[in-house]
């Protein structure tokens, strides 16, 4: 098939997928404008009902989701020496290239400060609660860092879950499945039952999605209401941070990453990736697209060998773009809140930001869910900040199609770094664009 009906093919299927989103964004702006004109107690209360409905919902399944996430990843990495050694590498590569992506979304939210414009619209009282909130979260953490590092050894893991505390569920979820893989064949029932939580929670998700629009909507149409037609001159700057962060990823770190630690040659990459890429902006989703990353790299001159191992783990737990915007978006929260950003609490954000990044599933609105780590970690939670959320509503779908963008294309530069480090690159066929199979038949 020809390269421009594979461009067709994958913007058809992310219009498809993404129509009705757009559909619920524009009608909500509509909506809204009426309402803000014509206020309607009823309509008001049917659409923060829906809007509510909706955020409730997307946390209800981050739980099951984090944990069986982990538990899969984790335990298809398997046991043997390769494997450490493979493993080790791809860790240190996906670390960086996730913490330099925080670095940049913190200096440019502190720079531009996007949330600056959202703060008039934020209810007084409430911005004083939170403030007062997160105040006394972090001198309670600051007076006892120790404390802090023992909070996240759970004591009771099961009593964790049922609280809702992530960190100590992660890292109870990691240690258990490192153990898991150690252990051998014996654990197959376990990981067995964790695939199928994993593809229960994936299919929840699915549903949860198909109420995006009217969530969407309803969301939307309640923040214009009460705000009017001019909260999108200052969501606009927070689009703009976001994009700017992204730019920069994609045309300047990536290319110097693969520079510094290998020697392919990122437009080969780049080319080579391209289907994939399309794809991943079109369906906002890293494990949907997972086939085809791996299909891409394979196909154009990287072994099999580096690439089933390294692509399935960096769909479940490289997400750079992911980590980036959740840094950007709660220091959007934290300005909008008037929160006095610390240097201290600058480093927190962006720390659980990459925890909370690497523990989000590869699908659709996953890495709005797992904001809710980041926040939990600052001793808020995302209700309490539903203001300043229905913002980041607003363009949740075009952001996260950019980011998952971001996340795939980070995984095949990491995966290609690793493949010529180890000699399983076909440098022969990699740069010969013209000799490219196709890939979407
Ligand atoms: N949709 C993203 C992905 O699949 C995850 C996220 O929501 O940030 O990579």
């Amino acid at each position: 098939m020809k390269f421009h009906m594979q461009v067709l093919i994958a913007l058809g299927l992310g219009l498809k997928r993404n129509w009705h989103i757009f559909a619920g964004l524009v009608l909500g702006v509509l909506v809204g404008i009426w309402l803000h004109n014509e206020p309607s107690p009823v309509v008001m209360t049917t659409l923060t009902f829906i809007g509510q409905m909706f955020i409730r919902l997307i946390q209800m399944v981050v739980i099951p989701l984090v944990i069986s996430a982990i538990v899969i990843g984790i335990t298809s990495v398997g046991d043997s020496k390769q494997i450490g050694k493979l493993g080790s590498k791809m860790i240190l590569y996906y670390g960086i290239i996730t913490v330099i992506a925080v670095s940049i979304g913190a200096a440019l939210a502190l720079i531009m400060k996007p949330g600056l414009g959202a703060a008039h619209y934020i209810n007084i009282d409430t911005a004083a609660d939170i403030q007062a909130q997160v105040a006394a979260t972090i001198e309670a953490q600051k007076g006892n860092l120790l404390n802090i590092v023992l909070g996240f050894i759970p004591k009771n893991p099961l009593a964790s879950i049922a609280s809702g505390d992530m960190v100590p569920i992660i890292v109870f979820a990691v240690m258990f499945s490192i153990a898991l893989a150690k252990v051998g064949e014996i654990n197959r029932p376990f990981v067995g039952f964790f695939e199928s939580i994993f593809a229960a929670t994936m299919k929840i998700t699915d549903w949860i999605m198909c109420f995006a629009a009217p969530g969407v909507f309803a969301l939307t149409a309640v923040a214009v209401s009460s705000f009017g037609i001019d909260i999108f001159m200052s969501i606009s700057k927070y689009l703009g941070v976001l994009a700017l962060g992204f730019a920069i990823q994609f045309f300047i770190v990536y290319p110097a990453f693969l520079k510094i630690f290998s020697k392919v040659p990122v437009l080969m990459l780049y080319a080579a990736m391209a289907e994939a890429m399309m794809v991943a902006f079109g369906t906002a989703s890293s494990s949907a697209t997972l086939p085809l990353t791996i299909a891409c790299c394979e196909k154009r001159g990287i072994s099999h060998k580096v690439s089933s191992f390294v692509l399935p783990l960096g769909a479940t737990l490289n997400m750079d773009g992911t980590a980036m915007l959740q840094t950007i978006a709660v220091i959007f929260l934290t300005q909008a809140y008037g929160v006095a950003l610390t240097p201290f609490l600058v480093v927190q954000i962006a720390l659980l930001a990459i925890v909370a990044s690497s523990t989000c599933a590869g699908i659709p609105g996953a890495g709005l869910i797992t904001i809710a780590l980041v926040l939990n970690g600052m001793g808020l939670s995302p209700e309490q900040l539903v203001a300043g959320f229905a913002f980041l509503f607003t363009i949740e779908r075009i952001t996260d199609m950019m980011r998952t963008l971001l996340n795939v294309t980070s995984d095949a530069v990491v995966c290609a770094a690793i493949a010529d480090n180890e000699n399983e690159i076909n440098y022969d066929l990699l740069n010969n664009p013209e000799s490219y199979g196709d890939i979407i038949n």
